[in-house]
Formats: structure tokens, sequence, C-alpha cells
């Protein structure tokens, strides 16, 4: 049963111009629900570009991609804005936060902006904020937590609404290797407890948290390597 499923799936840039970049070049790669899929490959590869039509926060050239069944281009802007809110938790390198805002405002942010009632938001806030162990931030602003701390919370915002998969690029390219560990010990449970988790890292270390891990280099899939270390070449 997949949880994502791309075929062909090409983005090229500058089409106008006579020296097109393939950012990706007929890609295909299917994910099962509940796996742990790393992406790792050179800067410039195309990683971030796969991450981004897989977020559907781009878009690509060519190409199909289905989320959880859904062919998302089949679907008008609302449904994809459903489909981002109820299926996607995104995870960046550096955790965004508003700064303005308290922990527990940043985590109930996404929740505010789909009108789900004030006692539903706060259960969920505290239950994922216990989950991913920062309910003693929760009453401060960023400037006053770590990075790894920031980064939990960041974790907490992306997750709190129960997505089915997580998608993260480099979420530890800020964190030194303590922090990063414990990042991955987190994803590991929350794989465990059943979200799918799709990731970009330069890191062989972080990648061996994963399941499977998938390199690519000039916009291709190259290499493949699951962790029971049965090794495809294309
Ligand atoms: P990676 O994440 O592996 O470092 P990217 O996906 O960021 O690679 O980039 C893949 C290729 O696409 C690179 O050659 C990059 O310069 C190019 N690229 C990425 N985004 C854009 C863009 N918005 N416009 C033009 N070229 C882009
Ligand atoms: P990464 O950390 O994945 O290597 P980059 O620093 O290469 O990311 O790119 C950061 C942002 O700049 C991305 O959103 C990417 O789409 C965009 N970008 C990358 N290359 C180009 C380019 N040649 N032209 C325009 N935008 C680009």
């Amino acid at each position: 049963n997949s949880i994502i499923e791309i075929k062909n799936l090409s983005k090229i840039y500058d089409e106008v111009l006579s020296h097109p970049t393939f950012a990706l070049k007929n890609i295909d790669f299917s994910m099962e629900k509940g796996e742990f899929v790393c992406i790792m490959g050179p800067s410039g590869a195309g990683k971030t570009t796969l991450l981004n039509c897989i977020s559907l926060t781009d878009t690509p050239s060519q190409g199909n991609v289905q989320l959880d069944g859904q062919d998302v281009h089949s679907l008008s802007s609302r449904e994809l804005t459903k489909l981002r809110y109820q299926k996607l938790g995104l995870v960046f390198q550096k955790a965004n936060l508003l700064h303005y805002l308290t922990i527990y405002e940043n985590i109930a942010f996404p929740l505010t902006l789909f009108n789900e009632k004030t006692k539903d938001i706060d259960d969920k806030v505290q239950q994922v904020a216990r989950n991913v162990g920062i309910e003693e931030l929760l009453k401060k602003y960023p400037f006053e937590c770590s990075g790894g701390q920031n980064q939990r919370a960041g974790i907490c915002r992306a997750i709190v609404n129960n997505p089915s998969i997580l998608i993260a690029d480099e979420p530890t390219g800020n964190l030194d290797s303590e922090n990063s560990h414990e990042i991955m010990r987190l994803f590991q449970s929350l794989n465990n407890q059943g979200m799918s988790i799709l990731m970009v890292t330069h890191d062989p270390m972080i990648a061996s948290y994963s399941h499977r891990v998938i390199y690519i280099k000039d916009g291709e899939i190259k290499m493949e390597v699951s962790r029971e270390n049965k090794t495809q070449n294309e």
C-alpha cells in the first residue's frame, strides 16, 4: 500500500531558454505506508525539488504524483489545501517559528487557521508537546529556547494535526551531533507510531536511522540501499 507514488516525474527550469535545467529527470519512486526513507546526494542534485514536488509546494513539469492513493493533479486548489493540511507535515533546516508567539501559540497556529475548536486545539497541542517532550517549554518564546528545543517545537507544529506523511528537508542541518541524534530518535518514535517519513540529509549517520536510502545525482535516482543491505543499481 503506497503512501507516495511518483511516475515519470520531471522538473525543468528555464523551459523557455535555450539551456533548460533538468532539476529532475523521469523519476519513478514509491514509498510504502509506514516507511522511513532518506534522500541523499550532492548539492544541486535535485533533492529539494523532489521534496517540494511531493509536498505540493512546487509543480512538476511532467509526470504524476499520488499521495495516499490520491492523484494530486486531479485536485482543485481547495482540495489541494485540504490534502496538504490533513496529510502532510513539513519540517525544514530552520524551525521558522514566529518570534512574537509563544511555543504553544506557534504549535497551535496551523490549527487556528482551520477553525478548530479551542478545546480541540488545546488537547492536540498538549498531546503533541508531551509526545515530543517539550511540555515545559509551552509558555516560553523561541528566543528563550535552544536550537534543538526550537526544532522540536517546529516538529510539533508540523505533526499537531497527525499527518500521514512527515516531509523533512535537512531537519538536523543546523544542529550539533547530540541534538541531531535526539531529533532522529524522535523521528524513529513517530515512525513507530505509524507516521511515514521522507527526509533529505547530507549526513550518513543521520541517514542510518531510515529504512531505505535513495541516492540522487543530476536529477536522477542512481542507487537505492535498504537497511537489509540489499543494493540495487540502476
Ligand atoms: P539539492 O536540493 O539537491 O541541492 P535542488 O533541488 O535545490 O538540489 O536543485 C536542483 C537543480 O535545480 C540545481 O541545478 C538548481 O540550481 C536548480 N534549481 C532549483 N531551484 C531552481 C529555481 N527556482 N530556478 C532555477 N533553477 C533551480
Ligand atoms: P539546498 O539547501 O537544497 O541546496 P539551495 O540553497 O540550493 O537549497 O536553494 C535554496 C532555494 O533557492 C531553493 O528554494 C531553490 O529552489 C532555489 N534555487 C536553487 N537554485 C536556484 C537557481 N539556480 N535559480 C533560482 N533559484 C534557485
